[in-house]
């Protein structure tokens, strides 16, 4: 378990990116999607990771966070550090009343591409669809611009 305390927005932005970048300099030869569960209140910094993260992948695009669509696709450049993944997927499960609409957005399937990088806030909601191997990332809201970040 790694613990951080980021004391801006752009220090979460930054652990993010550089997590980003990690992955995808890891050679793997893993069959199936790589998964990234947030956890945390409103306000603790799930969404200011997910941009830092998506930056650290090489897009461009805004990212927001998708309220009234629960998941938003991107299409990743692929280039030396990046000869893996195709898609990111930024999943919001903020609004979902039950666990098995997520059934509905075809989340299994996307699971098990390996070309897939997927980050899920509000991941407790669907807890029985996240994998074993998911990676664990809790935020807790210290103060104003405080936030503690454990990586499990
Ligand atoms: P969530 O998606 O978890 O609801 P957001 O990332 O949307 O949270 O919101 C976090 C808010 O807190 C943003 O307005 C951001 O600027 C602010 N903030 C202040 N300090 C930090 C910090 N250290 N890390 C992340 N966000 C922070
Ligand atoms: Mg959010």
């Amino acid at each position: 378990m790694n613990i951080i305390i980021t004391k801006n927005s752009e220090e979460t932005r930054s652990i993010a990116s550089e997590m980003a970048k990690n992955i995808l300099s890891v050679q793997s030869q893993d069959k199936l999607a790589v998964v990234i569960a947030l956890e945390g209140v409103l306000g603790a910094g799930k969404t200011t990771f997910t941009q830092g993260f998506a930056e650290g992948l090489g897009l461009k695009d805004d990212v927001r966070s998708p309220t009234f669509v629960i998941l938003k696709e991107y299409h990743m450049e692929l280039s030396d550090k990046n000869l893996r993944f195709k898609n990111f997927y930024h999943i919001d499960c903020y609004r979902l009343k039950d666990e098995k609409d997520i059934k509905d957005i075809g989340l299994s399937e996307i699971l098990k591409n390996p070309e897939n990088i997927i980050l899920i806030e509000w991941a407790g909601n669907i807890k029985k669809a996240l994998p074993k191997n998911c990676i664990k990332i809790k935020f807790y809201y210290i103060s104003e611009n405080k936030r503690k970040i454990s990586i499990q």
